[in-house]
């Protein structure tokens, strides 16, 4: 997701409950929801609907009961039916017990009647004829009884009734839309899994739609759906920019990444009451009212590579999401403007870090939650600034026809594609692809908190031969006891107003690098091009 930059956020449920545990006994093979939204969508717009989750999934180890996520706070379970035969609702959990005990790799269906109280939860939304949901970290347990946790993908069919002038959208491809008693029947079907969090639904008859298709680079006769869910009052020039452009990005990065990995893209409009600038829900972009920007719509694009096609395996793992979503927000202007916008993109990235800085590091192990801190973790200038500036720093470290290799390696793997990824696989990835350990990059960078502070204290003398001396010391006097090595450049600047460009690796603190030049130098800049683009020089 994107962080809308002028919106402080309140983060209304977290730490209202205890923290909710994981059946990883299950393996979910498929949700099959039915809901009936109709009131939702007529005043006074209640939060209320009943609904049903048919749940297909396979046990791991033989079991007599299994265990959902389902929040109390809007969740009312009302009965259980198919290979179910009670149930019990505590502490967000929901208890089922089954009919029999399954044995390992057995699958099973069993379904789930409920209800979603008249009550704001910041996962279910429906104001004034619009409904959407918000999923990111947790939030699908409020809307749905599920095993709530971004490493187990599932299939999606979700069929909604909704009143027949109202446009509704889903995960997936339109499957079925029956008109029937005033009633619209939407019936929406995914044919890639998907996480839970990425699951979203929307409806409202204020949206203006268009369908285009955009043809599969790899495949040409093979074509997307793409969707624009628009509104009333936004501002058509940014709609038209956006229709111009979305071509064009997806085939950059379907160029870079490999083709678009879904089955259709939409972009829809919420409302003043969504939280952030983007959400980038699997195949349903969701998007802050009037918020057709550029940047925002690649940003929640490329989470279809990095976030919906490679999910992180824990929440520890957001790096993977949101750094790689807004590094390639600066890729994205180097393919238009040029290599000088690309890192004129990623300097205001780490600025924004520097002088945010909230103080803790790019990976945490106790993020690996399955409701993590959403305050925490999606502070911005971490987990979206420092970690794009980090991946900046990695296609510096290893140049850029090794970095992207590392990135189509990453985006191609049949480990992690349609799955999950942790932040090792892609370190160890990028070591294997590039020959090089990088075990020093990854843990200086993501497992520390702050950055590397220069002082920088050289002298020149002239020896009896006539050359230059100059004896150059690299002091780092950050107050955490991290030490970051680096390669560095230096430009040295003579008296005749010649420059030469010295690369070195900074590999101890006060190391010092003894020259010779064969004429004065007058000045010596410590990383000119600013490639170690977080730090601070004294
Ligand atoms: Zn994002």
């Amino acid at each position: 997701m994107l962080i809308k930059k002028y919106l402080t956020l309140i983060f209304l449920l977290t730490g209202l409950h205890s923290p909710a545990q994981i059946d990883t006994n299950i393996n979910v093979i498929k949700y099959d929801l039915e809901f009936d939204l109709y009131d939702s969508f007529t005043k006074p717009y209640p939060m209320s609907y009943s609904a049903s989750n048919n749940i297909t999934f396979i046990v791991n180890e033989s079991a007599g009961q299994i265990t959902l996520n389902a929040e109390e706070y809007s969740l009312i379970i009302d009965s259980v039916s198919g290979s179910a035969q009670s149930f019990y609702h505590d502490n967000d959990l929901l208890k089922i017990n089954l009919d029999r005990f399954y044995n390992s790799g057995e699958m099973l269906d069993v379904k789930v009647y409920f209800r979603h109280k008249d009550i704001f939860d910041t996962a279910f939304y429906a104001f004034n004829g619009i409904v959407y949901t918000d999923s990111e970290t947790a939030g699908a347990r409020r809307w749905f009884p599920c095993k709530d946790i971004p490493n187990d993908k599932s299939m999606l069919k979700l069929k909604a009734r909704v009143p027949g002038d109202v446009l509704f959208v889903s995960t997936g491809l339109l499957v079925d839309s029956v008109y029937k008693n005033k009633s619209l029947f939407y019936t929406w079907e995914t044919n890639i899994p998907v996480s839970t969090y990425l699951i979203a639904m929307a409806g409202s008859n204020k949206f203006k739609l268009e369908v285009f298709r955009w043809n599969k680079l790899s495949e040409p006769d093979e074509s997307i759906e793409i969707r624009f869910y628009s509104q009333p009052g936004e501002t058509i020039h940014n709609i038209n920019n956006i229709k111009e452009k979305l071509p064009e990005m997806l085939e950059l990065f379907s160029k870079l990444y490999g083709d678009y990995p879904f089955e259709k893209i939409a972009f829809l409009t919420t409302d003043k009451n969504f939280p952030w600038g983007g959400m980038e829900n699997q195949t349903l972009v969701t998007l802050c009212p009037d918020c057709w920007y550029e940047d925002l719509i690649v940003h929640e694009l490329v989470h279809h590579w990095f976030g919906n096609m490679i999910s992180p395996n824990s929440w520890a793992d957001i790096w993977l999401n949101e750094g790689f979503a807004t590094y390639n927000e600066a890729i994205w202007h180097e393919y238009k403007n040029g290599n000088k916008a690309y890192r004129k993109n990623i300097q205001n990235e780490a600025r924004k870090y520097l002088s945010n800085d909230p103080g803790w590091a790019s990976y945490s192990k106790e993020w690996n939650d399955p409701k993590p801190n959403d305050g925490i973790v999606f502070n911005s200038a971490v987990t979206y600034s420092k970690n794009a500036s980090i991946i900046y720093m990695l296609r510096y470290v290893l140049g850029d026809s090794i970095f992207f290799n590392c990135m189509q390696a990453y985006a191609s793997h049949p480990e992690f594609r349609y799955g999950n990824a942790s932040t090792s696989s892609f370190a160890n990835l990028c070591e294997q692809i590039s020959g090089q350990d990088l075990d020093w990059f990854f843990s200086q960078w993501l497992l520390n908190p702050g950055y590397p502070e220069y002082d920088i204290n050289y002298r020149s003398e002239k020896m009896s031969n006539g050359k230059w001396k100059t004896d150059y010391t690299i002091n780092q006097v950050q107050s955490n006891k991290v030490f970051y090595q680096m390669p560095i450049e230096l430009r040295v600047t003579f008296t005749d107003g010649s420059t030469e460009i010295i690369k070195e690796r900074n590999s101890y603190n006060f190391q010092t690098y003894n020259f010779e030049f064969d004429k004065k130098p007058e000045k010596i800049s410590f990383d000119p091009n600013n490639e170690i683009v977080l730090k601070k020089v004294k």
